[in-house]
């Protein structure tokens, strides 16, 4: 039996959409030969600037750098990692005040979360060396455990999901004892879009007395997060994904205010001490989330940020999340109908409950398929070992750029047969 959405065209959705108007703020980009752009599917990677954001930088080098210079500090920039993670923490990620940092990069970010966790964990019982991580986690978030595990001496605890699907209670229930100290999963996999279920798991990890570490990379900016209800101890993210920072925008950290003062991050420095300015004999950490700080916070590099935090504001994160499962669910409905007959098979979850704001089919004439998608302006990205990525980023999308897209794909695909 169909259901109403199943016979909605393309463009019958866009007309029915409430936040179609939101795709006009983003920048159109001038006609580059070199460049052209029929389908963007990848703001799951690098989210597109918006319009303003072009106005906000060339003002900032004039006025706040240009006139202000030295002064801007005193007037602004010390506390702009702070007064940027309260303003997320408020629109996207359900914390209070006082928990939330911008700066550094997600990997970095990560080592300092995950380094205190561990030592804070250690300090309360040495017997608790384990660290619970996926195999299909993200490169950087394997890499960066296993070098803190070789850099402290403790053991890692490895799950292996199902690839198109992710971690479950269930998995964890296997790998939870005693030992563990620190879980670190992804919110959202990178992969196959598998969106966890983020407050049973965070309720999970701490009934076993273990801290609970969320990588918020994929889901920030496009799922309703409720860290400060679901109890979560640290979570860090990124800023140039679906919330449209910019390239190698900074990234944001989380920590829970009652945890703050008995965590030590790794990397001291003067911007995180107590005392900034008082040029100190001794590194005494500030006493609020600035003591995850280590050195001069990148403010250029947070400008764009500001833009698009507003924008969801504006739209309201509920209906952003609206928005995204009618994306994704158009995009399963678009890739069963044209993809799985060329022998393409859905790797993400087909119950929108349990996915983020990306799906990804796979078919072994994929990576192909995206070099020669990619010269014709169609842009989904390629995941190994045969996965095409389609992200749906919720306030530029649109259902009719997402069609097009998988039309060229599914052309690309019968060319290749
Ligand atoms: C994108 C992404 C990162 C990126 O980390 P950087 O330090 O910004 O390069 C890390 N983890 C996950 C899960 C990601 O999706």
């Amino acid at each position: 039996m169909n259901t109403v959405s199943d016979t909605l065209t393309s463009s019958d959705l866009d007309a029915a959409d409430p936040l179609a108007g939101y795709r006009d703020r983003f920048l159109v980009p001038e006609h580059d030969p070199a460049h052209p752009l029929t389908a963007y599917l990848d703001g799951n990677s690098l989210g597109r600037p918006l319009a303003a954001t072009a106005d906000r930088l060339a003002t900032f080098v004039r006025t706040e750098w240009g006139a202000g210079l030295i002064r801007s500090w005193d007037e602004q920039w010390m506390d702009e990692p702070t007064v940027l993670g309260d303003r997320l923490g408020e629109v996207v990620l359900g914390a209070g005040p006082g928990q939330v940092l911008v700066g550094d990069s997600t990997s970095v970010l990560l080592y300092k979360a995950l380094r205190a966790a561990l030592d804070h964990q250690q300090a309360v019982d040495p017997g608790r060396n384990e660290i619970v991580i996926d195999a299909g986690n993200f490169p950087t978030d394997r890499f960066i455990v296993e070098g803190i595990a070789a850099e402290r001496g403790a053991r890692l605890r490895w799950i292996t999901p199902d690839p198109a699907a992710g971690v479950t209670s269930a998995d964890l229930e296997q790998v939870l004892s005693g030992s563990t100290a620190v879980v670190l999963l992804s919110h959202v996999a990178y992969r196959s879009g598998y969106l966890a279920d983020a407050a049973a798991i965070t309720a999970q990890v701490k009934d076993s007395g273990a801290l609970m570490v969320w990588d918020l990379c994929h889901s920030v900016g496009s799922v309703p997060l409720h860290l400060d209800d679901w109890g979560v101890d640290l979570a860090v993210g990124c800023t140039y994904k679906y919330l449209n920072g910019g390239p190698g925008s900074p990234a944001l950290a989380y920590v829970r205010s009652g945890l703050q003062s008995s965590l030590r991050q790794p990397i001291w420095g003067w911007m995180g001490a107590a005392d900034p300015f008082g040029m100190t004999d001794a590194y005494e950490p500030a006493g609020s989330i600035r003591r995850f700080i280590t050195g001069t916070p990148p403010i250029l590099a947070m400008q764009p940020l500001k833009d698009m935090v507003e924008l969801i504001a504006e739209a309201g994160m509920d209906a952003v999340r609206a928005k995204s499962i009618a994306l994704t669910e158009h995009a399963i409905r678009l890739c069963e109908e044209r993809l799985v007959p060329l022998g393409a098979r859905l790797a993400s979850p087909r119950d929108p409950a349990w996915r983020g704001s990306h799906i990804t089919v796979d078919h072994d004439h994929f990576a192909e398929v995206t070099t020669r998608l990619w010269g014709e302006g169609v842009i989904p990205d390629f995941r190994p070992p045969n996965g095409l990525r389609i992200g749906l980023s919720p306030l530029s999308t649109s259902f009719a750029e997402l069609e097009t897209g998988i039309d060229a794909i599914a052309a690309a695909l019968a060319e290749m047969e």
